[in-house]
């Protein structure tokens, strides 16, 4: 599963701001969050909430909704008070708008909430997510969707119950370069598919929630290789049929102490095409490969959030104009809320990641080919 490294001649499809009907990140650069956010800017978007204003809230999310036409930061849920005063600060969001997760549910009676986005630790996404849909707002969740398909249910469930649309924050399907890995494979341009192989991972750090399997729900399965077994289907349009999974040995029992540390996973597509990814919390993968009859296709970094590169058999460089994944993502979801179609990364794709989740983590327990 090694990274194609040779250099080959440059082709650059270049993707203008018509073409993606998003504008360039520099077209932002004079934005202002205080004033960003007045309602009166803001009448025809839809207004979010973002649930948990951590990492990712902070550096991706609320900077990608000063960008967004259809939907804008219209308040917080926060358990910490001093995150609490400074984007009240940095965004102007008004007192009213403002919640913490004992406060939460009195979210319902708060016209200016259209969209509770839930960006807490996976253990904690089916809870708020139901809540969210019980207060009658639509639901973003970021991945994986929950711990079990159990939850899944549950939440999907709500979501009927409140006639509202269930979304998960798979940003990659408004990402550019993972779309052309698509579009070069539904369209044949190098034949059909035969082979795709992915990997996604990183050193983490000792002491972080995701390393704790009560709030994670897993290792680097639940948080980097779900990335990977969504490259392998979006390119291929399959799903697997079975799976097998194998564990490495840990290196450090303290810091890896009942989640897996490097997982390698086969899935068993149909058409006898080969789908294989490796994730771990320690040696670092980041890349998306197709091969296919007449030759390959691949980006990597494929899974970052900004400079992915891609690159062809023969020697064409994909390369498009920068952009906010996921100020693509939440106008892409925002927009299909108003318009009342489907979203494109609805609650049931959760449940099936989920899904296929468990069975590796049988397969990688039992050592047998698990049928999903
Ligand atoms: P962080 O640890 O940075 O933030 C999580 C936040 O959740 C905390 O800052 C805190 O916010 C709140 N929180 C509430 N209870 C707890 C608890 N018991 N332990 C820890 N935090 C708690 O995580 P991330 O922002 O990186 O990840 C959040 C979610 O977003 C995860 O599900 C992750 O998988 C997903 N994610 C998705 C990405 C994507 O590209 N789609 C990228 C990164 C993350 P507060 O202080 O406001 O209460």
């Amino acid at each position: 599963m090694k990274k194609n490294q040779s250099s080959r001649r440059k082709f650059i499809y270049t993707t203008g701001i018509t073409a993606l009907g998003l504008p360039l990140l520099s077209s932002f650069s004079n934005c202002n969050p205080s004033t960003q956010n007045k309602k009166t800017m803001n009448k025809n978007k839809l207004g979010v909430a973002l649930v948990g204003l951590g990492g990712y809230a902070t550096s991706q999310l609320a900077p990608a909704l000063l960008q967004t036409a259809h939907c804008y930061l219209a308040g917080i849920v926060t358990g910490t008070p001093s995150k609490a005063a400074a984007w009240k600060e940095k965004y102007n969001i008004p007192d009213k708008n403002i919640y913490n997760y004992d406060t939460y549910d009195a979210i319902k009676d708060n016209p200016d909430i259209d969209i509770i986005y839930v960006v807490l630790p996976n253990s904690m996404h089916a809870a708020y997510t139901i809540r969210g849909f019980e207060a009658g707002k639509h639901v973003i969740c970021e991945k994986p969707m929950a711990l079990s398909v159990t939850e899944c249910d549950a939440m999907i469930a709500a979501a009927k119950k409140a006639n509202k649309f269930l979304s998960i924050g798979y940003r990659l399907h408004y990402d550019p370069y993972n779309l052309e890995m698509v579009r070069l494979a539904k369209d044949k341009v190098y034949g059909d598919v035969k082979k795709i192989t992915s990997g996604f991972g990183f050193n983490a750090q000792k002491g972080i929630w995701r390393l704790d399997k009560k709030l994670a729900g897993g290792g680097p399965l639940m948080d980097l290789g779900i990335y990977c077994m969504q490259g392998l289907m979006y390119v291929t349009g399959m799903e697997p049929v079975a799976v097998t999974a194998q564990q490495s040995p840990i290196s450090d029992a303290t810091k890896f102490i009942d989640i897996e540390e490097t997982l390698t996973c086969q899935f068993e597509m149909p058409k006898g095409i080969r789908a294989e990814f490796v994730t771990s919390y320690t040696d670092s993968h980041n890349f998306l490969k197709a091969e296919a009859e007449n030759g390959w296709f691949q980006i990597s970094p494929a899974f970052n959030y900004y400079g992915l590169k891609g690159k062809t058999s023969d020697g064409k460089k994909v390369e498009f104009a920068p952009l906010s994944q996921q100020a693509k993502q939440m106008d892409g979801i925002a927009l299909s809320i108003k318009e009342g179609k489907p979203s494109k990364v609805p609650g049931e794709m959760g449940r099936r990641d989920v899904k296929i989740i468990e069975a590796i983590y049988e397969a990688m327990r039992t050592g047998k080919r698990v049928i999903v």
